[in-house]
């Protein structure tokens, strides 16, 4: 495996950061999880200007330019020799000393792995997938925006630990109000009555790459959509619930804090949305190698 770590292509092995980097010692910097499909990357620009709003919000000056960072993706798939392929794309704020101060900080680390990803079993997106929402909130964005995609994960891990002890694969996290926000590294959709509903980005989430492609899909598909508020309620009650990210892609959900959701089986929406989101990855995003 090679991996691409501050303007170098090194093999695993090789490629290891300072224990005295901010992104370890707290969880200071930024991230990508991008996918490829069929030789291409889906939607690799909208991945990248989230990275570039990230940065810009922790005020972390990514050392490469958008297009660099474009080639450094496609250069790393490349090198593994990769057409389908699940990436990590990282910026820390650099090796600085304990303190947390970043002016501590001169030089960003960047790195690239391209590699693989199962979130679920394969079984499950036939099947779908039990959840709970649990008692850990989405953490207020007056505090740390969700909206930033951080290194700073513990509030999604806290919550993944809680379903965990229960059991269960996924959490859905409710924010400080209430409202459902998200699931710990999905977004969250519900069906009621033939009209699609997923949170608004206020509600405190992570507005996902998958999620915007799905939303635009269900609007082709002549499907209404709407972004608003809803409660836990709201999904107990709903015909269908699914979960988007590009890790997890679409699957569906059909039991949450016990309740079964519709008539306990994936619904026909979530069907029809996951098989145009799959065609739509066979034409989406740059080639990897472009004489194919
Ligand atoms: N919410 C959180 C907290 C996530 O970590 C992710 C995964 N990046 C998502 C939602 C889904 O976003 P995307 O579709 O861009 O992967």
């Amino acid at each position: 495996m090679i991996i691409y770590l501050d303007g170098k292509y090194v093999p695993k092995e090789e490629a290891v950061v300072s224990i005295f980097d901010h992104g370890l010692l707290y969880g200071d910097g930024v991230f990508e999880g991008i996918r490829a499909y069929h030789g291409r990357v889906f939607r690799l620009q909208e991945h990248l200007v989230r990275l570039y709003e990230s940065a810009k919000s922790i005020m972390l000056e990514i050392p490469v330019t958008i297009e660099e960072m474009e080639e450094i993706v496609l250069e790393t798939l490349r090198r593994n020799n990769l057409r389908d392929a699940y990436i990590r794309l990282v910026v820390t704020r650099g090796v600085g000393d304990l303190g947390l101060d970043p002016r501590k900080c001169p030089k960003p680390t960047l790195f690239c792995i391209a590699s693989s990803i199962q979130l679920y079993p394969s079984e499950l997106y036939e099947k779908g997938l039990e959840v709970i929402t649990v008692p850990t909130r989405r953490n207020i964005s007056d505090a740390l925006s969700p909206r930033i995609k951080s290194l700073n994960y513990l509030n999604n891990i806290m919550a993944k630990i809680e379903a965990n002890l229960a059991g269960t694969l996924e959490a859905i996290m409710l924010n400080a109000e209430g409202y459902v926000a998200e699931a710990t590294g999905d977004n969250v959709f519900l069906v009621k009555n033939g009209v699609l509903i997923t949170p608004p980005n206020y509600a405190g989430l992570l507005e996902g790459v998958t999620r915007n492609a799905v939303m635009e899909l269900a609007g082709k598909e002549g499907i209404e959509v709407k972004e608003t508020l809803f409660t836990r309620h709201d999904i107990y009650i709903a015909d269908e619930v699914f979960l988007t990210g590009t890790a997890a892609e679409i699957i569906p959900v059909v039991k949450v804090d016990a309740r079964t959701i519709g008539d306990g089986k994936p619904g026909p929406i979530t069907a029809k949305l996951t098989e145009a989101f799959h065609k739509l990855t066979e034409i989406d995003g740059p080639k990897i190698f472009p004489e194919e």
